[in-house]
């Protein structure tokens, strides 16, 4: 298999995208028997994905990965390509002329939609804009969140849901010495919202927090978490849902949920409610949000099967924040074949597929191959996998004869005047960030903007 790659002719691979998955993929191609020189692109001048711009700034430990995939981009020969966009600063074509295999680890940046009328009202916004804004991603530097209402609502009841609703519960205090935002953490610190309501569409059995991060409510400064005793009955399939030992998280969570309903909110003066089986059918306004009209549901299906049916009866809650928090979404990237249905690029074992054709050269792994599911560590067995597949074609990739790699691609992206930044032009960003932070006692205090991150290098 990799006999056909020497030191001086090497596999060629371009990583495209530098989260989890990106880095895992490195990983797994340096730990294989094979001779091969990695290069990976980015489109912002900062490296990590969701590990940077999506863990929550209260959760630092989570960050720790960063660790480990710093010290692969300092194996030679890895080039970091940042400020570089695939499919308009560079070809997918011309990745494919300078490399034997590209490996697309992009991820899911956008949200799924509601489809239900009002909402695009303002007031309502997805999760994924209001954790860019805290985390300090340039492209929601300038999102505006109205906090001036006290009660906001959150649709789902997965991890970003908690991430989002934690940190609208948490005081300032809690959150100056995180790696916040600066702009966010001021906004916050003026915030009015003394209420976030936690909206699931199915019940208290299949709510999909991990238990750590459900826990945390109880565990804030001036927040109390709530539940309606009434909500936490089951029904026979739910009831047999919990019993089943490999589900053992729900049961955790569940009794969470029962821990939060019995424990009075003593003297706290914001609260998170968790409420259930209430599916949103519009959100309305005059001119911004002012009510979430919402369904009840029951739930139909087999154990483990259930889905929400609409019941025909109403609520509406009074609110002035909305934040969609139901999935994630990959999208295309042009020369590329993409399942919209699905919000991810087609793939038989990280092979990428146009119709039942194996694209030859093209490979993905992570969110963008299996849709938004498992946290930091589900990207390594997933993108291993999407390796085994590319190193079990080595062969034919080996036919396409010797590849010059990033000599070829520097030399395209300095022609057409694209100021790439290095893995070493990422350090300096990354020193001045953490001497910027340490006079707030922050952990750092991020560049939210290319253009200053870029005027640093130049
Ligand atoms: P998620 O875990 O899939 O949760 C999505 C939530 O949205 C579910 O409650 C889902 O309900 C609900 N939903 C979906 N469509 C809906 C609709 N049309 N109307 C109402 N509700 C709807 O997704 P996520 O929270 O975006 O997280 C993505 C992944 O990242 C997860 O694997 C998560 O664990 C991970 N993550 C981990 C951490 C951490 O480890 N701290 C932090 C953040 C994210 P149903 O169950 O009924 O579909």
């Amino acid at each position: 298999m990799s006999g056909e790659f020497t030191e001086s002719s090497p596999l060629r691979v371009a990583v495209v995208g530098s989260g989890p998955s990106g880095f895992y993929a490195v990983d797994a191609l340096y730990k294989a028997d094979v001779n091969v020189s990695i290069d990976m692109y980015e489109r912002l001048p900062s490296p990590y994905g969701l590990v940077r711009s999506g863990v929550a700034p209260d959760h630092p430990k989570l960050r720790n990965a960063i660790k480990v995939y710093a010290k692969l981009a300092e194996e030679p020969p890895f080039r970091f390509f940042g400020n570089v966009t695939v499919g308009r600063d560079i070809s997918v074509e011309e990745l494919q002329h300078a490399y034997h295999a590209v490996i697309f680890t992009c991820g899911a940046q956008t949200d799924r939609r509601l489809g239900i009328p009002g909402e695009d009202l303002s007031g309502s916004y997805t999760a994924t804009e209001f954790v860019g804004w805290y985390n300090g991603h340039p492209d929601y530097r300038d999102r505006e969140f109205d906090l001036s209402h006290e009660r906001a609502v959150i649709i789902g009841q997965g991890n970003v849901a908690a991430d989002v609703s934690r940190i609208l519960a948490k005081t300032a205090d809690e959150l100056k010495n995180t790696d916040i935002a600066a702009h966010a953490l001021d906004a916050l610190a003026e915030s009015r919202v003394r209420e976030v309501i936690v909206v699931g569409r199915r019940g208290p059995a299949q709510a999909k927090f991990t238990s750590k991060e459900l826990k945390e409510f109880g565990e804030l400064a001036d927040c109390a978490p709530y539940v309606d005793p009434a909500e936490l009955e089951l029904n026979d399939a739910s009831r047999r849902e919990l019993e089943d030992k490999q589900n053992a998280n729900a049961t955790r969570i569940y009794e969470l949920f029962r821990t939060f309903s019995e424990t009075p909110a003593a003297g706290k003066s914001r609260r998170v409610q968790f409420t259930f089986r209430k599916s949103p059918v519009e959100l309305t306004g005059d001119g911004r949000l002012q009510h979430v009209r919402l369904e009840r549901n029951r739930l139909e299906g087999e154990p483990f099967q259930q889905r929400p049916a609409g019941t025909g009866e109403f609520t509406e809650i009074e609110c002035g924040i909305l934040l969609r928090s139901i999935g994630y979404r990959g999208v295309p990237v042009p020369g590329v074949p993409f399942d919209e249905k699905r919000g991810i690029i087609p793939n038989a074992d990280g092979r990428i597929v146009d119709g039942d054709k194996a694209v030859p050269q093209l490979y993905v792994a992570g969110w963008i191959k299996r849709g938004p599911t498992g946290i930091i560590g589900t990207n390594k067995p997933d993108s291993a996998a999407t390796v085994k597949s590319l190193l079990d074609d080595a062969a034919a990739l080996a036919s396409l004869g010797e590849k010059s790699g990033a000599e070829e691609t520097s030399r395209i992206l300095q022609e057409r005047g694209i100021r790439y930044v290095s893995f070493s032009d990422w350090k300096r960003i990354d020193r001045s960030e953490i001497e910027r932070g340490q006079a707030g006692g922050k952990p750092r205090e991020k560049y939210t903007r290319v253009e200053e991150m870029l005027a640093l290098l130049d």
